[in-house]
């Protein structure tokens, strides 16, 4: 699941990063109004974490201006007012959750949680399955065959990819942008590395084997033919 954070204080920004991508989210942190808002408009977050003073335009106006666009991602605003009137305001305009600064890092996490829970209609949306391989996305949970594997923050990211793209070759670069966030460098082995090490907990111990090679191509998760 992927989060767009909205904060242009850096300290905040960084500590709101660095706990959520360790928690397992894929997580984008802007530090400017506009382009929170342009992000928010065009990207495809499961869940924004708005700060509401910002030196360009301010969260109350990113927030009106998606739901008048008809987009409703659940957004966590962040702010360190804290009078009833702007309470209300917020949650007027659509905003789904208010937390008021300073906050707990563990609270922070509990509504991001119950945010994404209550935004995932069907149950179904939250895990993702192939074969007997079971990816839990909101507790960032793996098991196959029922065994539960315990993988890094970017080992689950590139499994979610792979098991989101079933069946589709993913090219080196495309990897590198989407889990790595950086262009692909061809004297770069880290993704290889990263993938050697995710098939090792995958699908060593298992039958049958889901990860595949396309040698100059790029890699594969999928069922093998049958027969
Ligand atoms: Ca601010």
């Amino acid at each position: 699941m992927k989060l767009l954070i909205v904060e242009d204080e850096s300290k905040i920004g960084d500590y709101l990063k660095q706990g959520l991508s360790e928690a397992g989210f894929m997580v984008d942190l802007v530090r400017s109004g506009l382009d929170g808002h342009h992000l928010a408009m065009t990207g495809d977050h499961d869940l924004i974490i708005l700060d509401v003073m910002l030196p360009d335009i301010d969260g109350w106006r990113i927030l009106r201006s998606l739901r008048e666009a008809g987009k409703m991602v659940p957004v966590l605003f962040l702010t360190a007012r804290d009078t009833v009137e702007d309470r209300v305001r917020g949650l007027e305009l659509g905003a789904d959750d208010y937390l008021v600064k300073p906050f707990a890092f563990a609270e922070l996490l509990a509504r991001v949680r119950t945010l994404l829970r209550r935004g995932a209609s069907p149950a179904s949306e939250t895990t993702l399955r192939v074969a007997d391989l079971e990816l839990d996305l909101l507790r960032r949970r793996v098991s196959r065959a029922g065994k539960r594997i315990h993988l890094t923050a970017r080992e689950f990211a590139l499994l979610e990819l792979l098991v989101r793209r079933q069946g589709e070759v993913l090219p080196r670069s495309l990897i590198a942008s989407q889990v790595w966030d950086m262009n692909f460098d061809s004297n770069t082995n880290v993704i290889d590395v990263a993938i050697r090490r995710l098939r090792a907990k995958v699908d060593d111990d298992f039958e049958p084997r889901l990860i595949h090679t396309l040698r100059g191509m790029g890699y594969m998760l999928d069922l093998p033919d049958e027969g």
